[in-house]
């Protein structure tokens, strides 16, 4: 069975298998090798993919998409509250977690991003198993490499919630280094720098590459800035020249703003190959028609700051990697962002345009990257992928607070995964009975300015003074980058631990359970609506052609009467229940009726 590797994007996902020797990327239904991260709710009916965002000026409050900038995010976090006020659709409060309700007949109304994500990831599952003709279960799911811990166990939840089985995560950066890398079939080492600006996320990871072994030096980014951020940017820009135009606001008006944004997305790619793009839209508020024009140099002003960000965490990564961009040999574009040309411009001007290569696709890069690393975790020695090597390292520093609320910064960031430290800890006060580890990401020395990742506590310690009680505290890291941190004592043995995502505005396992069964009642819907309306076109098309061959059979007037008005009614009654097909066994029945008049 093959193992599959899917780049879940914030804006697009693909997915791609290897095979033969070589890597396929896999078309969807339309035929498209990119497919909108988009899922929408309509009637009876869900729609992922393309028909979905077609969706989405319509049935904006039902319409879901950029789920990526809410996964393993918490419902205060400030992204979060700034993002909501932009979408079409509603985000609740539960418990601090992000839910998303919609409208729609087939119980669960009220969903988590990691059921949102799990239906994209099973579109892209269901492609491979029609492009293969088998089952497909073993996935390698991409992120970005900024993520944090919480982010990546949502990311491996979505995958369980969509039957997969996850048997790896790559960093998407990385998985672009291993498209170029093997692309390439570099002999020599070569130091490359991926850029992979998407639609909401921005990394920059440096790896070297000897072969088909791929070293991550350093990586760095930033979890929410992409092309949605410039979309935004127009949009704002737009909403105050409708202000000036017509004397109203629109910001309120969630329809009109998503038509806008649209609109704005469309204009933001004509300027990357015109010098000027129109943005027109018919009865946009109370009657007015909107047009008006951007140009390219006004759009790269109003983003001035935010490219300027892309260029600034381009020479932090590059610092922290310890190399000077003299010797970094190639780098690489990904990510649909990075065909803006002003970003190829800075990027071009800072390291020296020779440098800047865009051999690589930058749509399916990381989809690529990932199904060569799945196949590589699955397969024996005598793969078409031998000696394939892959190391990569840690975003951000883990830590555990201090007394006094500082940070005690165990593992550093960019430290080779998966790892594994001990740290040596004393108790602080006399006959200490217990005590709680708080486990902390992030580069600040307070550890409250760092991200909290999760707390254990520690109890049974035998009586001691002070300085005496010895404890042991493990962190480790899987090649998933999933971080799993436990402490014992070391006189009677008591031991406790977490896997930090689990305790902290993760999923439970009974949760997990619950969704998987979920999205089988969905996907049994799916199945049971395909096969309606298979059956409804099967009546329709026999219908018709009934109605044809009436007249070429030799037929008494009161049969042909009789057989005409049963097609009519038929046709008649199929066309009522256009919206959603009529149940299987009532389609059969008519089939059956008509087919015996026939006869
Ligand atoms: P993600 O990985 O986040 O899903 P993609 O790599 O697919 O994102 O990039 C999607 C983003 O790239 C969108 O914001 C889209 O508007 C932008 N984009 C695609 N093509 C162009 C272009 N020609 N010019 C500018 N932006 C583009
Ligand atoms: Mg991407």
């Amino acid at each position: 069975m093959p193992a599959i590797g899917i780049d879940l994007g914030t804006t697009n996902s693909c997915v791609a298998v290897f095979r033969n020797g070589r890597v396929e990327i896999i078309a969807n239904d339309r035929g498209h090798r990119i497919t909108p991260s988009f899922v929408s709710f309509v009637d009876n009916e869900r729609l992922v993919g393309e028909a979905a965002k077609l969706d989405a000026t319509e049935n904006h409050e039902n319409t879901l998409y950029q789920i990526k900038r809410l996964i393993g995010r918490t419902y205060d976090d400030p992204t979060v509250q700034a993002d909501m006020k932009l979408w079409g659709f509603t985000v609740i409060n539960d418990d601090n977690k992000p839910k998303i309700p919609v409208v729609h007949s087939c119980g669960g109304n009220i969903f988590c991003p990691e059921q949102i994500s799990a239906m994209v990831l099973e579109e892209m599952k269901n492609a491979a198993e029609a492009f293969l003709g088998e089952t497909v279960t073993d996935a390698v799911i991409t992120v970005p490499a900024y993520f944090n811990d919480s982010q990546r166990r949502a990311t491996h939840d979505a995958g369980e919630i969509a039957g997969l089985n996850v048997i790896g995560m790559i960093n998407e950066p990385t998985a672009a280094a291993v498209a170029y890398g093997l692309d390439r079939e570099i002999k020599n080492q070569r130091d490359v720098l991926i850029v992979d600006l998407g639609g909401g996320t921005f990394d920059v990871t440096i790896v070297k590459i000897e072969g088909r072994k791929f070293y991550v030096r350093a990586t760095g980014g930033d979890t929410h800035l992409g092309g949605e951020d410039f979309d935004n940017i127009l949009v704002e820009y737009f909403v105050s020249e409708f202000k000036q135009q017509h004397g109203e606001d629109i910001s309120d008006n969630k329809r009109a703003l998503n038509r806008l944004r649209v609109a704005c997305e469309a204009a933001k790619t004509n300027l990357s190959s015109s010098t000027q793009a129109k943005v027109r839209l018919e009865a946009l508020q109370g009657g007015h028609d909107f047009c008006s024009s951007i140009s390219r140099s006004k759009f790269e002003n109003l983003n001035h700051n935010v490219f300027e960000r892309v260029l600034d965490t381009v020479k932090n990564t590059l610092s922290d990697s310890g190399l000077k961009k003299e010797n970094i040999d190639d780098v690489v574009l990904v990510g649909g962002s990075t065909r803006i040309p002003k970003i190829r411009e800075m990027l071009g001007k800072y390291f020296d345009s020779i440098k800047i290569k865009r051999t690589i696709n930058p749509d399916e890069a990381v989809a690529y990257g990932a199904a060569a690393y799945a196949f590589a975790l699955g397969s024996d020695e005598d793969s078409a992928l031998k000696e394939f090597a892959l190391e990569d390292v840690i975003p951000l520093s883990i830590g555990i607070g201090r007394r006094g609320g500082t940070m005690s910064f165990a593992i550093p960031r960019n430290t080779k995964i998966p790892t594994k430290v001990c740290e040596n800890r004393l108790t602080v006060v006399d006959n200490q009975k217990r005590v709680t580890f708080k486990i902390y990401e992030g580069e600040r020395t307070l550890a409250r300015d760092n991200h909290f990742l999760g707390k254990f506590t520690l109890s049974g310690i035998p009586p001691a003074p002070r300085r005496k009680g010895k404890i042991k505290v493990h962190l480790e890291i899987n090649a998933c980058g999933i971080l799993h941190a436990s402490a014992f004592e070391e006189i009677t043995g008591n031991s406790s631990g977490i896997t930090i995502a689990r305790d902290k505005g993760g999923l439970s396992e009974s949760e997990i359970k619950r969704m998987v069964q979920e999205a089988e009642k969905f996907r049994k819907k799916d199945q049971e609506l395909k096969r309606r309306s298979t059956a409804r076109n099967a009546l329709e098309d026999y219908a018709y052609s009934v109605k044809k061959e009436v007249d070429h059979k030799n037929l008494t007037t009161p049969k042909r009467i009789c057989i005409m008005s049963s097609v009519t009614e038929i046709l008649e009654w199929l066309d009522i229940n256009k919206k959603e097909p009529p149940e299987m066994a009532e389609l059969e029945a008519r089939k059956i009726e008509l087919e015996q008049l026939v006869e």
